[in-house]
């Protein structure tokens, strides 16, 4: 079964984009995957295809209509998954949603330009507001290429190696242990000698405790939350 996502953007022509190469190109022509975008110009009542107002009460920007959002809205109604509104304001992205998200059966992302959209048509839609992080991007269309590429090389049959995915940062709440390839000294910087033992046991224990390490040293936040699991 094909997880499949409708982006809702005034700028269809971003995508594919980075969707369209590696990982994600290959697993949409093998049928894995399928995005659709959706032109919210498209649905503008006048003729100069307006989709955004001055906002009432005043203050800088424009806002997004919700008679226009909600028509494109309307226009994917029925498609299996949430409708996932990318703004600042939304639940910071994470890999648990991710993996939620990849489970399911696809979604569908409203794209925010100018200001946003309007509120009510957010309330309308019961969307799920998500953030890609504590700072702003000029529209939405870039954090939906993010969120999109995070859940599809979650899906069965994207990725070649699936233990990959079980070490990686997040899969136990720490970032990863570091990497090394050949050669085994570079500019006079040797690779830890326990990688090179072929002793397995040892080799998972360093891991372990880099994991520990990093986690601890760069993000106390996840620290805590894997030292309270334990
Ligand atoms: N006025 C908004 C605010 O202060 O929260 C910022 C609007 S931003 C210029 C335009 C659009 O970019 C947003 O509607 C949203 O779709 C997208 N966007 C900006 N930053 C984002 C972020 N951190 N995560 C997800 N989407 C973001």
């Amino acid at each position: 079964m094909s997880w499949d996502v409708r982006v809702l953007t005034i700028f269809p022509e971003m995508f594919p984009g980075p969707l369209g190469e590696s990982l994600a190109g290959k697993a949409a022509a093998d049928g894995l995957w399928s995005l659709r975008t959706v032109n919210i110009r498209d649905f503008a009542p006048d003729r100069h295809a307006t989709v955004d107002d001055s906002p009432f009460g005043g203050g800088p920007g424009m806002v997004m209509r919700p008679d226009v959002v909600h028509a494109a809205l309307e226009s994917v109604a029925g498609a299996p998954g949430p409708v996932i509104y990318l703004t600042p304001r939304g639940r910071p992205l994470d890999q648990e949603t991710v993996r939620g998200l990849a489970r399911g059966a696809g979604m569908t992302v409203l794209c925010g330009r100018y200001e946003g959209v309007d509120e009510r048509v957010l309330e309308a839609h019961d969307v799920v507001e998500v953030s890609l992080g504590d700072f702003v991007l000029s529209g939405g269309e870039p954090a939906a290429i993010a969120l999109i590429d995070a859940c599809v090389r979650l899906l069965p049959g994207v990725m070649g190696a699936e233990e990959s995915l079980e070490e990686e940062s997040f899969q136990a709440g720490l970032l990863e242990y570091p990497h090394y390839t050949r050669p085994a000294e570079w500019q006079g910087r040797r690779v830890p000698e326990v990688l090179l033992s072929g002793h397995h046991e040892n080799i998972r224990a360093w891991r372990r405790e880099q994991a520990e390490r990093v986690t601890r040293e760069r993000r106390p936040d996840l620290w805590a939350r894997a030292v309270a699991r334990i």
